[in-house]
């Protein structure tokens, strides 16, 4: 059965197969479900979107725990996620800190994920098809970290600069990398991931690199002067 009429691209490519041998144990599905927000959600990750087959990457839900693998474990010295410590160790300790609800939905199709946060609304982050289906598992982690700035607290502050992919003049923009905002939150984890990644292989290294490219040159009012 297919999700949101969802194709699954290569899983070679994606990492999905790469990461997919791995989370397949029942020690990982219960941390992963317990620890990154999807405890009390079930209703929004079962009927298609792989609560039943946790396992079967070619549903949202392994591809998500994917990411909270390479999340988890992508640091050397993964168990140190000390804020001293470099992004790559706790980033995994800033996602499961300020998301307490992952909720997984169809989308539009060109929709990745969104944060939503405030007094009257339950505080959560949906993840749609593009997250699912078009990310890599690296560009998935960069995204969940993405969003858990964004329920953190930090919002975008300004427009996508001429030329962005993300559409000039646009809302959606951090204003400059000293922000600190989720731009550069995904970014400098990628960056991290890049540099530092362990339990993984250079072709995904080198899509965290390319992604964390794509965000630098694009999502930033004012270039960051640098790239990967
Ligand atoms: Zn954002």
């Amino acid at each position: 059965m297919t999700v949101c009429n969802a194709t699954v691209p290569d899983k070679d490519a994606s990492g999905d197969n790469l990461y997919g041998d791995v989370i397949c144990s029942q020690t990982y599905i219960d941390y992963f479900w317990e620890t990154y927000g999807f405890e009390g959600n079930k209703s929004y990750w079962d009927d298609g979107f792989g609560w039943e087959n946790p396992c079967d990457t070619s549903k949202p839900l392994a591809r998500t725990f994917n990411a909270c693998y390479l999340l988890t474990y992508s640091a050397e010295d993964y168990r140190n996620d000390d804020w001293d410590a470099p992004m790559l160790n706790w980033a995994r300790r800033y996602v499961r800190e300020n998301t307490s609800r992952h909720r997984a939905k169809c989308g539009d199709g060109s929709a990745i994920a969104a944060s939503f946060r405030g007094w009257f609304i339950k505080n959560r982050v949906e993840l749609y098809r593009g997250f699912f289906f078009k990310h890599t598992v690296p560009e998935r982690a960069g995204t969940l970290v993405h969003e858990a700035r964004h329920q953190g607290g930090k919002s975008h502050n300004d427009e996508f600069p001429p030329g962005s992919i993300y559409g000039e003049g646009r809302d959606g923009a951090d204003s400059d990398w000293d922000f600190q905002g989720a731009w550069m939150y995904n970014a400098l984890y990628l960056w991290w991931f890049y540099a530092e990644g362990a339990r993984t292989t250079s072709a995904m290294k080198q899509r965290a690199k390319h992604r964390g490219n794509l965000i630098i040159n694009n999502a930033f009012a004012e270039h960051p002067g640098f790239t990967i």
